[in-house]
């Protein structure tokens, strides 16, 4: 167990699949996180083969976002979730208010968002390459959507939502990029996971994360592409090759 930093005095935790630390005044929010980390924890050692990581959640208002933990000096942009290995056990640490820059807004908002970054969790229990931006997003876009459909969570309305004509492919997508572009990049990628899912079946990421923990080297886009379609199996080359993203 982690000691709190002084930020955080009157912080309850609550004890589950993964504990989550919170702030006085948002317990239930905090069982319902609670309830979503269980689940998603479930499903993604399901999908993934692999046993939950070591992890801690902190809830956290925006009053007191500068005091949570991370790397480095600067505190991270109010209402964006993040992965810190600057505590003990290594932290999610998840916002009490979402950013507006999340879109669209629906019931399944919130929870893809947890399990996305839970998947980025339970990714980085072994040693990652570098890979492009669009990889490194793509498999827990993919794997939160995964744990939607196995869970039941409808996302038909979340996906209606989405712009399908944002202007440009993932690939180019490099470096900087304003909120919204992001946004709509990530959402480019859960469009893509779905569709992957939906024609491959999930069994691909369990495949496309081990390959991904076997690379040695820094993963360009050629070989982040021949690693997916690799991954999707039979067809999967093809199929890529049809996407406009690509
Ligand atoms: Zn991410």
């Amino acid at each position: 167990m982690q000691s709190l930093p002084a930020a955080f005095l009157g912080y309850e935790r609550l004890y589950g699949e993964i504990p989550v630390v919170y702030a006085p005044g948002t317990e239930e929010w905090a069982s319902e996180v609670s309830r979503l980390l269980s689940t998603g924890s479930v499903a993604l050692s399901g999908l993934l083969g692999v046993e939950p990581p070591e992890l801690e959640v902190m809830l956290v208002t925006d009053k007191d976002w500068t005091g949570a933990p991370r790397e480095g000096e600067r505190a991270y942009p109010k209402g964006l979730p993040y992965f810190t290995r600057s505590a003990r056990p290594p932290a999610l640490v998840l916002p009490a208010t979402l950013s507006p820059v999340f879109r669209p807004r629906t019931q399944a908002t919130y929870p893809l968002v947890v399990w996305h970054e839970l998947a980025h969790a339970f990714l980085l229990q072994e040693e990652v390459v570098r890979t492009p931006a669009w990889l490194g997003e793509f498999v827990p876009q993919a794997a939160s959507a995964s744990v939607a459909r196995r869970i039941g969570l409808p996302l038909d309305e979340h996906l209606g939502m989405i712009d399908r004509t944002p202007g440009f492919i993932n690939r180019e997508l490099k470096g900087y990029a304003d909120a919204g572009e992001q946004m709509a990049f990530q959402n480019l990628l859960l469009l893509l996971g779905v569709d992957a899912v939906e024609e491959f079946g999930d069994g691909f990421l369990k495949r496309l994360v081990r390959a991904l923990w076997e690379e040695t080297d820094v993963v360009n886009d050629e070989r982040a592409e021949e690693l997916l379609a690799d991954a999707l199996g039979l067809g999967g080359l093809k199929w890529l090759a049809s996407r406009p993203e690509f």
